[in-house]
């Protein structure tokens, strides 16, 4: 012991503040982005998790649960009940809360957030080797005559979440706080607009706040304001009768034909169909379909999304948010 103790002190001197934040800047500015997942990793949203749904209600309806087996210990948010009660109860089928996943079976609900990279895929055998803790495989849930789901997460930043709950709607936080379905027929032009107007912050960020609007995310809402020829910039509360409308019409075309697309497509190969079809979202530097202008990248900490200039900013481009305060 005494021997690496020297070593130790000199180090920690060495690390002592003051740190030079520079210095520091530079190493974590070096860092590969994490996983790639920040620009092309496509996520899963509303039409896929709709589809998702459909399609293991299909494969799953009426069978009984035989075995569910945790490998994320971090992934289950809740504890009682505990996850085992599942054992032994009979699968009805699977719906969603804006992009939640919920399977209810018996009395209960096991409620599923895929985050960013998390996806469920349908086996006709599972796997019984003991999956590595640290790997994708996050929750498998066998079936009676075998097969079952494997509930996965890529890359290294763990968001998916588990919630085992007699009631979603009240149990999991991020369902109860839901604001209105995307695809609700309530939501006409008018109530868009003013559900709109009401929140502060651009148009982007709004419309992709599940507070708001449920099932919208960070892919769709790049479609969406292509489709409306919207600056994602524009101030939410200044948006008048007219961009409302056109909101409101590019959200219905953008999503119906996503769901409808997305429940066409066989569950294993949902993920690799939807990148097709995004006209704006993760095509930076590609054409725009409608224009034929570039289409640009605007990068935050976490995500990037991206935007026509001609359709959608009367021409102007925004390098990052810094630049973006400036243009309201
Ligand atoms: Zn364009």
């Amino acid at each position: 012991m005494a021997r690496w103790r020297p070593g130790v002190a000199l180090l920690l001197a060495a690390c002592a503040p003051p740190v030079d934040l520079k210095v520091v800047e530079f190493y974590v500015g070096a860092l590969p982005r994490r996983d790639g997942l920040r620009h092309h990793a496509p996520m899963p949203e509303l039409p896929e998790v709709t589809a998702l749904a459909a399609g293991l209600t299909e494969l799953m309806h009426g069978r009984t649960i035989t075995a569910v087996r945790l490998r994320s210990i971090g992934a289950l948010k809740t504890y009682d009940p505990p996850l085992t009660a599942l054992v032994g109860t009979t699968v009805e089928a699977w719906t969603r809360h804006g992009k939640f996943l919920d399977m209810s079976s018996g009395d209960l609900h096991l409620v599923v957030h895929l985050a960013r990279a998390g996806w469920i895929r349908w086996r006709q055998q599972l796997s019984e080797a003991r999956a590595s803790l640290r790997g994708p495989l996050a929750l498998q849930v066998e079936l009676d005559g075998g097969g079952g789901i494997d509930v996965t997460e890529q890359g290294t930043e763990k968001r998916l979440a588990l919630y085992v709950v007699r009631s979603p709607l009240v149990d999991v936080p991020g369902v109860a706080r839901l604001g209105v379905d995307v695809l609700d027929v309530a939501l006409s032009p008018s109530r868009l607009t003013e559900l709109l107007r009401t929140r502060r912050g651009q148009l982007k960020t709004v419309l992709a706040d599940q507070s708001v609007i449920a099932g919208v995310g960070n892919a769709y809402s790049d479609e969406v304001l292509h489709g409306a020829r919207l600056s994602p910039f524009r101030q939410a509360a200044a948006l008048t009768d007219d961009e409302g409308r056109r909101l409101h019409e590019a959200l219905h075309a953008v999503m119906d034909e996503a769901v409808a697309r997305a429940r066409a497509t066989p569950i294993a190969d949902l993920k690799p169909e939807k990148k097709q079809h995004l006209r704006v979202h993760g095509r930076t530097a590609q054409p725009c379909p409608v224009c034929a202008d570039t289409i640009r990248e605007v990068s935050l900490s976490t995500r990037s999304f991206q935007y026509c200039p001609t359709c959608q900013t009367g021409g102007r481009v925004l390098a990052d948010r810094r630049l973006s305060r400036l243009l309201r």
